[in-house]
């Protein structure tokens, strides 16, 4: 049959399952809304009461501190967006509703009320709890267990979450901070709207994908009540030790909308050759900027790296992306001494640290995923898989923590401690690769489906 005569749900395009597509889109779009939001928020926050453009005059450290309470139980709420799904909608219907939850967040956040913005924050956390990890775990849903274009699926996802990630600070932030913060808000949730109605439209390209599946069938009832083995617990430990990894890897990294971003507006100079003012907000999109141009060649450096027969275990590639990372926190306290001797610092040291954080994430997050897929045992598949969102949140509020502190240590001595204790941090493991890698018991070795799905 050719794929213009077989249903829907089996059509394929540029030899993916078009529902693949559909998710691309709406996570696209998702991705748009909450980094054109996340751009402008601490921005906002700190915008004095009495201009134009009105803010609500917060301190920075205020202003973190609510960063980090948001981005956390935006990633948090995973746990109870992963249980509606396994027990109660099934992945596709709660992505549905996430989605509708997350555009009358933002919506309401176009709104100018401290009330308002509370309400939107909380309709958007829970609708990313619902959205985020669901839609995830559908494009896994989209192959069958041995199909080879999986991990190429997944690759277009990440995609096309950064290429919202890119567009929505530069649209959103340069019409918030020039116009309105309010229009930008409403601009993020236009971008929500209309990945909803993509979703809505691609309904019958998911046909077979995301449904609720009953869990009490008797394979499902055997592999509850088997106790664990000594091998999965030998790998249970190695997980616990990856999602500390995890934490620190984004307690550091997520910087970048807060910490960084303030440090943009008020202490970089932003001057272009005279031209213009590049509103700060712009600088959010070089992190995807740089994961949309660099992902290919550094996905070959690995796997030239790995043909060569050297170390190319997960546990490495996460380690040395914690090194990269942390380098480009060298940058920033570099910046930081030069605004201490000039009072303002150069835009490149901001590119510079982006573009070390995204290699380093480049290395660490996609692997750490199918890494932890491949080590969970079957029986606490859900429950790990929102571990890994929930370790992402708790990562964000050590960022705001971490932000907080700099504003009474100051900031030469954060970013700089950041680029010593982090590098330190990823040694430590590099050092520690063989006992830990006896404890995996050869799981990187294996068949990944023949654990959980991803
Ligand atoms: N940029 C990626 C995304 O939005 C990763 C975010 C994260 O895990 N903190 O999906």
């Amino acid at each position: 049959m050719n794929s213009i005569t077989r249903p829907a749900h089996e059509r394929e395009l540029w030899g993916h399952p078009v529902g693949l597509y559909v998710l691309f889109f709406t996570e696209m779009w998702e991705r748009f809304s909450y980094y054109g939001m996340r751009a402008l928020f601490t921005l906002f926050l700190v915008a004095e009461t009495t201009s134009s453009n009105a803010g609500f005059g917060w301190t920075n450290g205020e202003a973190l501190a609510l960063y980090g309470w948001y981005t956390m139980l935006v990633y948090v709420s995973s746990i109870p967006g992963g249980w509606i799904a396994d027990r109660l909608l099934g992945q596709k219907k709660t992505v549905m509703l996430g989605g509708a939850l997350l555009c009358i967040g933002h919506a309401i956040l176009a709104l100018n009320s401290e009330m308002t913005f509370y309400i939107g924050c909380f309709f958007i956390i829970l609708g990313v709890g619902c959205l985020k990890p669901n839609i995830s775990s559908m494009v896994g849903g989209l192959y069958k267990p041995k199909d080879e274009r999986r991990d190429l699926g997944f690759y277009v996802f990440y995609m096309g979450i950064n290429i919202g990630g890119f567009l929505a600070p530069i649209v959103c932030g340069y019409v918030g901070e020039n116009i309105s913060w309010h229009y930008g808000f409403g601009l993020a949730a236009i971008g929500m709207f209309l990945g909803q109605i993509v979703y809505v439209w691609g309904q019958k390209y998911l046909k077979n994908v995301g449904n609720l599946i009953s869990n009490k069938s008797a394979e499902g009832k055997e592999l509850l009540e088997r106790k664990l083995s000594p091998i999965e617990k030998d790998r249970v430990k190695v997980l616990l030790l990856s999602f500390l990894l995890i934490i620190l890897f984004w307690a550091a990294f997520e910087q970048a909308g807060g910490l960084m971003n303030l440090y943009a507006e008020q202490k970089t100079d932003r001057n272009f050759f005279d031209l213009f003012v590049i509103p700060a907000s712009v600088f959010q999109s070089v992190n995807s900027f740089f994961i949309v141009t660099l992902a290919t060649a550094v996905g070959a450096f690995w796997l030239k790296w790995g043909k060569k027969g050297k170390e190319s275990s997960s546990i490495f590639k996460m380690a040395v992306g914690m090194v990269i990372m942390a380098l480009g926190f060298g940058f920033m306290a570099a910046a930081s001494a030069e605004y201490d001797s000039n009072g303002s610092s150069a835009m490149y040291w901001l590119i510079l640290a982006y573009l070390f954080h995204t290699v380093g994430e480049l290395c660490a997050s996609p692997v750490s995923l199918s890494f932890i897929t491949k080590l969970a045992p079957l029986k606490y598949a859900s429950i790990i898989m929102g571990l890994y969102w929930a370790a992402t949140g708790f990562g964000n509020k050590i960022a705001g923590l971490i932000g907080e502190a700099a504003q009474d240590m100051g900031e030469f001595e954060i970013f700089a401690g950041i680029a010593v204790v982090w590098s330190i941090i990823g040694f430590i493991v590099i050092a520690m690769l063989k006992p830990l890698k006896r404890l995996t018991h050869g799981a990187e070795d294996m068949d990944v489906t023949s654990t959980i799905e991803s």
